[in-house]
């Protein structure tokens, strides 16, 4: 007996988030993948690094010899026990060959389990502000191929009945056949200003939403030449469109927006410039690694009863000195005689989550700003250990000692720069298609310039609004010969990803 199944997953319509839970577990059981062209390449990034992944479009296209052949393939992996998704677009039984694809692995003898999507036309509905059905405009919706007829002499739709019933028609792979398939509804009686929207690249950041009625769409869709994958949606519903959009209404909509954090902190800042409509491109300017001695710091931590002061100014300075002080077997306790000092929210936050309170954020968010905050003290004497970033500026070591402090401040991680950009981002920048690009570290914007060539990054930026989190890393940017075009008051990441809605809206 094998173990071997095939999962036959509906990827959802675009927005990689809209697939189903179950859609994502059985990804991560998956030892191979089968995917089309219309699933969200990103949606592999759920399976195991191990996992084969089989693009099915390679393999035949639409064509029924290539639908052949995916059968097969899905019943020779399975077959020899492999746990096969079969990820395809929207639903898979709403014209995707879902129910072909069951019927060879039935004849088969291979265990098979259908796993339910958002279809396309579900999608372009909620993201295009249009319901199918609404009380008092429409009580009923039919999905409709807009190919069908075309090939053949009959027609399996009934088109009095789909014309004169006043429910939504919404066609899948209804573009090429547009004029043809408003024409016959008109024929057959629907009025001709009826109105219609046809929604491309649904729940994506491309979605593009096309208006009209059902005898002018065609004229209009040829003018601007729109072009599949789209859905039409015809009927009077159509219309609460305008009251209804909610998707192109984000602030930062179709804006393409470069993040240069270290990877392992771009998550939050990406999360929320995606939620306000921005394509993120994610790239990584920063590497945080080891120091290359453990040395002073680890002497710093075993002194730890006689600092009167821990200043921690960033997030990494936090992780990587807790880090450290676990590896040597210490825990909070060895902070009881300290007072903790952090640069702003983030970083406190950080600290509590080991158990710790700042006693002291200053108001003013940066190194100045811990200064102002020490000067009000008497810090004649007083010892202070400040672990820091390989790279970091001097003026809180320099200021505090000018106050009578004694400072140490070991490295407890290094910034290094990773050697060149993702792909994608690269290809954008050349492109010049970014809108934005944020930096929130001098370092992010000197690594940048490392990367790519400071001539090379001027050139690329040309035109692209500059975002930067706050004066030094302004000063930074300007130094390289870039300018700055936004800068928030206060330098966090929410009130950069403000600045950017104003700037934007
Ligand atoms: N099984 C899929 C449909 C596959 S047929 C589903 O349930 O959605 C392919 C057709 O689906 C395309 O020609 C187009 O009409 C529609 N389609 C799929 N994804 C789409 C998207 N993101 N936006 C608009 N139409 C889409």
């Amino acid at each position: 007996m094998s173990d071997g199944i095939v999962y036959l997953v509906g990827a959802g319509p675009g927005d990689p988030s809209l697939i189903t839970l179950r859609g994502v577990d059985c990804l991560q059981r998956a030892d191979v993948v089968v995917y089309d062209y219309l699933a969200n390449e990103q949606l592999l990034s759920h399976a195991p690094e191990t996992a084969e992944r089989i693009y099915a479009g390679k393999i035949g296209g639409r064509h029924n010899q290539g639908q052949d052949e995916i059968n097969r393939l899905l019943v020779t992996k399975a077959a020899v026990g492999k746990v096969v998704v079969r990820l395809k677009g929207g639903d898979p039984f709403v014209f995707g060959r879902g129910g072909e694809e069951c019927e060879a692995l039935r004849e088969a003898g291979i265990p098979f389990e259908v796993v339910p999507g958002v279809t396309a036309a579900v999608g372009a509905s909620a993201y295009s502000g249009i319901p199918l059905t609404h009380r008092g405009i429409t009580a009923s919706v039919a999905f409709v191929t807009g190919q069908e007829g075309e090939h053949k002499d009959g027609s399996n739709i009934d088109w009095d009945r789909l014309s004169l019933g006043g429910g939504t028609v919404v066609f899948y792979m209804g573009v090429t056949t547009l004029r043809r398939n408003m024409q016959r509804m008109v024929e057959h009686g629907r009025s001709p200003n009826t109105p219609v929207a046809l929604v491309r690249w649904a729940t994506t950041a491309c979605q593009q939403v096309l208006v009209g009625t059902l005898a002018d769409i065609a004229d209009r869709a040829e003018e601007c030449d729109f072009k599949p994958p789209a859905i039409t949606i015809v009927g009077e519903v159509v219309a609460l469109r305008e009251r209804l959009q909610w998707f192109e209404k984000r602030p930062l909509c179709g804006k393409k927006i470069v993040v240069t954090r270290a990877a392992e902190q771009a998550g939050e800042f990406s999360t929320k410039l995606s939620a306000r409509g921005a394509t993120v491109l994610e790239c990584p300017t920063i590497r945080l690694v080891e120091p290359e001695s453990w040395q002073l710091l680890d002497l710093a931590i075993r002194e730890l009863p006689g600092y009167d002061w821990l200043v921690l100014t960033s997030v990494n300075a936090v992780r990587y000195f807790f880090q450290r002080l676990d590896t040597l077997g210490l825990d909070a306790r060895a902070l009881a005689g300290c007072r903790v000092c952090a640069v702003g929210p983030k970083t406190a936050a950080e600290v509590r989550s080991f158990g710790v309170k700042p006693e002291l954020v200053p108001a003013d968010y940066k190194a100045e700003g811990i200064v102002d905050e020490f000067a009000r003290l008497d810090m004649q004497g007083c010892r202070v250990l400040f672990p820091r970033a390989d790279k970091a500026r001097d003026v809180i070591p320099g200021e505090l000692k000018r106050m009578g402090a004694h400072v140490d401040s070991p490295v407890a991680y290094r910034n290094v720069f990773p050697e060149r950009l993702p792909p994608e981002t690269l290809f954008a920048l050349e492109k010049r298609s970014v809108d934005c690009v944020t930096f929130t570290s001098s370092s992010t914007v000197q690594n940048l310039a490392a990367m790519l060539g400071e001539e090379m990054m001027l050139d690329m930026l040309k035109g692209v609004v500059v975002a930067s989190i706050g004066p030094i890393t302004s000063k930074s940017c300007r130094d390289l010969g870039l300018k700055v075009d936004i800068e928030p008051q206060s330098y966090t990441m929410d009130a950069l990803v403000e600045a950017l809605e104003v700037h934007f809206g």
